[in-house]
């Protein structure tokens, strides 16, 4: 899998490459399946809840363009499986982390503990960011779900000179790589990374 990542895809940061090679996919999955579809790179696989665990090819492409360094602070919404979460805690980021489905929080929170990464869980709205304890502001958030537009709430706890990856759009998206050069909409930076489907980021939490 990460062979094809790096030779097909452009994946080339090694921790990145290292973090994705070590952690077994089917960790996170709920169904048992076949080793071919496990690894596909295209392929989402469903988790708890009607969400999906994103193709290993989207989750190296969201994470590489976070250009993340060891320590930095990750704000990332959408836990899901935890998968994405794992990789960034295998990469020495501390990360903080909102799901909006009670089921999954409950669920992935005690894998992670158990898989003994010290991300930290929320459940809540990630259009509202993490609004119990200010943990922030962080240096980097990856939205891992489709978002209908930039959150200014989850903005606002992004350091200046940090960097936001977000999938925009309804139906599809487009992956972006937003620079907050500083709080206001204008110097807010971004650059379009091409074509992605998510599933959607939606409002309010679902007990
Ligand atoms: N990073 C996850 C991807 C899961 S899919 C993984 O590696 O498995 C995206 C997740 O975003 C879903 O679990 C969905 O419930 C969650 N989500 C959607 N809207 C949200 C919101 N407003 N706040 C927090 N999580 C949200």
């Amino acid at each position: 899998m990460c062979e094809r990542l790096r030779k097909e895809r452009g994946i080339a940061d090694t921790r990145l490459l290292a973090a994705m090679e070590k952690l077994p996919r089917h960790w996170f999955c709920t169904e048992t399946l076949l080793d071919n579809l496990l690894y596909d790179i295209d392929r989402a696989i469903k988790i708890d809840c009607d969400q999906t665990i994103s193709a290993p090819a989207t989750v190296a492409q969201q994470t590489q363009l976070l250009d993340l360094q060891p320590g930095m602070k990750v704000l990332e919404i959408g836990t899901g499986s935890g998968y994405q979460t794992a990789i960034l805690c295998e990469m020495g980021a501390r990360v903080f982390t909102i799901e909006r489905q009670h089921g999954l929080f409950v669920k992935t929170k005690k894998l992670l503990g158990q898989l003994g990464y010290t991300a930290k869980c929320f459940l809540g709205d990630g259009f509202r960011g993490i609004t119990e304890v200010d943990y922030g502001p962080y240096d980097r958030v990856l939205v891992t779900c489709g978002a209908p537009y930039i959150p200014s709430d989850v903005m606002a706890q992004l350091k200046t000179g940090g960097i936001m990856v977000i999938p925009i759009g309804q139906d599809s998206q487009k992956m972006y790589r937003i620079y907050k050069e500083g709080d206001t909409l204008d110097q807010w930076r971004q650059e379009c990374f091409g074509d992605a489907k998510f599933v959607p980021m939606l409002e309010g939490r679902n007990f």
